[in-house]
């Protein structure tokens, strides 16, 4: 019998929140605990609200497809109290006696996992460690919803996602992997702004962008479209070299950035006012500074919550991060990871959040509403997720059905496949991406 492990490779599931962590990895542990992740705090974003008002039986029964895989005792649900309709829908299906909800307030970042873990089980996942070294696996509620499709040898041809902002239909749909944003965006009234500018994947852990031929991805979660005017674009627009500039000579050394940091409140050695102390060693000695960088999980609340001086400490952790990894460097923290007394005070509410970032005007609900989606064309990456891509098994000119595979990743590499995501002919195989025209 073909394992659930090798049908979510040969289906090509990887994590739907954004890491895109392939998921046969975890159906081949075995865990205490099987975690639904389906906290969804990125502002704006309402997704995985829709998927679980709209999917409930498929995710529920992709969880207890995982559940089995692992030997797991028991699913926990962690979903956010404010979203009730889709927390009824949920509990509706529910076998209760294989999985427990674990309601979750409206705060940024109720879920990271190390957040998700710990309001779950009261457990502490070890610094640098992930949720199965504390009994735990941990999936993105979408990828749950696949897992089950995989289950019956349906592979990911689509995403769900959520196109919202400056739109004239903010909407949550499926749309094919490979589609261009500037598609998405039309099927969500197109742009209401002259200049318009991407947030993909979020505000607070996505990237901007100006690319509208960008292409969906099996982590595509939502696009967010902004004026290219708004203070959250003057943010980013800054270079590195210009952020750590101003860094250096505006940073007071108030530690806001760490009071808040949900790592530090959590108990793990992050302090991102000591990491803005590198800046000021730009020959040498900034690692040491860098070491506090090093569990931290780029939430970006530091530097678009906490920071009154506008600077930039989450992309000072990026860098120190990376510094250290090119040295070679690695931090081990050697006290008791404890949590903060003060962690439940200094949490922070989305809508604090929202107005902090002066984006309350574009929060509103983005309904499941199917479109009918007929790309020309899709251009599907190799790489869409951790690990390696997959290499071409089709050639130029062939006739390829949605759903055929049309790359696999080497056996003894971690990787998936890849599908067609429409009936069409292979326009092109290029170095990251093969063009299917219909
Ligand atoms: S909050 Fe801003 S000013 Fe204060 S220590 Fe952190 S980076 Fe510096
Ligand atoms: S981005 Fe800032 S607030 Fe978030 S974990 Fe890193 S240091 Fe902490």
């Amino acid at each position: 019998m073909v394992s659930l492990a090798e049908k979510l490779r040969e289906c090509g599931v990887a994590g739907a929140g954004g890491a895109g962590f392939p998921t046969y990895i975890k159906a081949q542990s075995s865990a205490e605990f099987v975690l639904a992740n389906g906290a969804e705090c990125e502002p704006l974003i309402h997704k995985d609200a829709e998927i679980m008002k709209h999917f409930p039986e498929g995710i529920l029964a992709g969880m207890e497809a995982m559940i089995t895989a692992t030997g797991a005792r028991l699913g926990k649900f962690g979903v956010k109290t404010k979203n009730a309709e889709s927390l009824a829908a949920l509990e509706r299906h529910a076998n209760r006696e294989r999985i427990e909800f674990v309601p979750l307030g409206d705060f940024y970042p109720s879920g990271d996992e190390y957040e998700l873990v710990y309001s779950a089980t009261g457990r502490l996942i070890p610094p640098a460690g992930i949720p199965l070294n504390v009994g735990c696996v941990v999936n993105n509620v979408e990828t749950l919803f696949n897992v089950d499709r995989a289950s019956r040898g349906e592979p990911v041809t689509e995403k769900f996602l959520s196109v919202c902002g400056a739109v004239r239909k903010a909407r949550s749909f499926w749309a094919p992997v490979g589609m261009t944003f500037r598609e998405l965006v039309a099927l969500a009234g197109g742009a209401q702004v002259a200049d318009p500018v991407l947030f993909v994947n979020g505000i607070m852990m996505g990237s901007m962008s100006r690319d509208f031929d960008g292409v969906v991805t099996k982590t595509t979660g939502g696009l967010i479209v902004l004026p290219g005017d708004h203070y959250l674009v003057t943010r980013r627009d800054r270079s590195i070299p210009e952020m750590a500039r101003i860094g250096k000579s505006a940073c007071d050394q108030c530690s806001y950035c760490t009071e808040f940091c949900p790592r530090y409140l959590l108990g793990y050695e992050v302090q991102p006012h000591k990491v803005m102390r590198s800046l000021g060693f730009t020959t040498t000695g900034g690692d040491i500074w860098n070491q506090w960088a090093e569990l931290c999980c780029s939430c970006g609340l530091c530097t678009l919550y906490a920071c009154p001086e506008d600077l930039y400490p989450k992309e000072a952790c990026d860098a120190g991060k990376l510094s250290r990894k090119t040295a070679g460097l690695k931090f081990i923290q050697q006290k008791p990871v404890q949590v903060h007394p003060m962690k439940e005070y200094r949490r922070v509410p989305l809508a604090q959040l929202r107005k902090r970032l002066q984006i309350e005007e574009y929060e509103r609900e983005a309904p499941f509403e199917q479109p009918e989606i007929r790309p020309a064309r899709v251009r599907i990456k190799w790489k869409q997720h951790a690990g390696v891509p997959a290499e071409p098994c089709v050639a130029e000119g062939a006739r390829v059905s949605r759903g055929q595979t049309v790359g696999r990743a080497p056996r003894d590499k971690l990787g998936v496949s890849v599908h067609a995501s429409m009936d069409g002919v292979v326009a092109r195989l290029a170095e990251e991406f093969i063009e299917i025209v219909a």
